[in-house]
């Protein structure tokens, strides 16, 4: 079977990346768009947008409708799943998106801000125990006890998976949903949010509101991850992807656009952002493609 490379992917489906979705479809790319699970956007949220040029006084969740239904206009193929890693490899990237790899010359993030605050201590672990992705770490853990923090619902999914080679795991559920658990080394966790997690070397303990469990590892799930955590090497600059004015990021061929690559968080300002992106990755590999010919 041959292999499919992309011309584009883009991670996120809020206003910046459906944006750099049209635009880069205008200009025939063989593009792929991920949505998240939930496929959902910050502006969503928004009971009224005041500022959006053209739509005076709209509810958020229509003003989303209509950029969806845009790109379904276009029938830009959508993958309703949230990227784990993104990894350069010479002149292309590799995504990872539950069990499968793949590939595509540029890469455009436009992932959002959490909406959640990092837990205390979370950042001082990553890599020493917080994991975003059982996928990639879950096999490190084998025969210990890990904790799994569930903001967005696959979290679930994740505890049965590492719960079949991890002595025990945790599963803190801060969704709405009350999922069910066959396995007995799966205990819940609900309506104790989590506050601290600490260590040593690594992690030994998460503390939640009323307890403190010991554990050697904590997978969190929230619908976005800290930037610097999907792309290793690409430069953060005060807790945004540090870009440039055609959003580049520090590695060729990978672009940052919206809420992701810094303030103001808006729509009109995300919708620039992924045009900007989305054709400065045309022309990056427009160049590409001569340069091999
Ligand atoms: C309550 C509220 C009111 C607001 N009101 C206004 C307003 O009036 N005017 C205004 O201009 N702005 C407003 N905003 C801000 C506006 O919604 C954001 O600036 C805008 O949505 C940012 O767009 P974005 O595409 O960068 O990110 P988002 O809209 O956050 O979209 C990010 C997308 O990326 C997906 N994603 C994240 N991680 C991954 C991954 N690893 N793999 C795949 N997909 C992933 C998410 O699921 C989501 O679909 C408001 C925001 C809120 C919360």
């Amino acid at each position: 079977m041959s292999r499919e490379i992309f011309d584009i992917c883009i991670v996120g489906s809020g206003p910046a990346g459906l944006s750099a979705a049209v635009n880069a479809h205008v200009r025939r790319k063989k593009i792929l768009l991920f949505s998240g699970e939930s496929g959902l956007s910050k502006v969503n949220l928004s009971p009224r947008v005041d500022n959006y040029l053209g739509f005076p006084a709209i509810n958020g969740n229509d003003l989303y409708q209509k950029f969806k239904e845009h790109v379904e206009e276009f029938k830009i193929p959508l993958v309703p799943q949230k990227v784990q890693t993104i990894g350069p490899m010479d002149s292309l990237f590799m995504l990872q998106a539950r069990d499968t790899v793949y590939e595509s010359k540029a890469v455009i993030i436009a992932t959002g801000v959490a909406a959640q605050k990092l837990i205390r201590g979370e950042d001082a672990f990553v890599g020493r125990g917080i994991s975003y992705c059982a996928t990639c770490d879950g096999p490190l853990y084998q025969g210990k006890v890990v904790t799994v923090l569930d903001y967005t619902g696959e979290g679930a999914e994740e505890s049965h998976f590492l719960a079949d080679f991890c002595s025990k795991v945790y599963y803190v559920n801060m969704t709405k949903k009350s999922p069910a658990f066959k396995k007995t080394n799966i205990e819940v966790i609900t309506g104790d949010p989590p506050e601290e997690i600490t260590g040593g070397d690594t992690v030994s303990t998460l503390k939640t509101k009323s307890r403190t469990v010991d554990t050697d590892g904590v997978f969190i799930f929230r619908e976005t991850y800290p930037p610097g955590e999907l792309v290793p090497g690409m430069e953060i600059e005060g807790g945004s992807v540090k870009v440039n004015r055609k959003m580049e990021t520090n590695i060729r061929g990978l672009y940052a656009a919206g809420d992701c690559a810094g303030k103001p968080y808006q729509v009109a300002k995300s919708v620039g952002e992924g045009q900007t992106a989305a054709l400065n990755a045309v022309a990056y590999i427009d160049a590409l493609e001569l340069a091999d010919t």
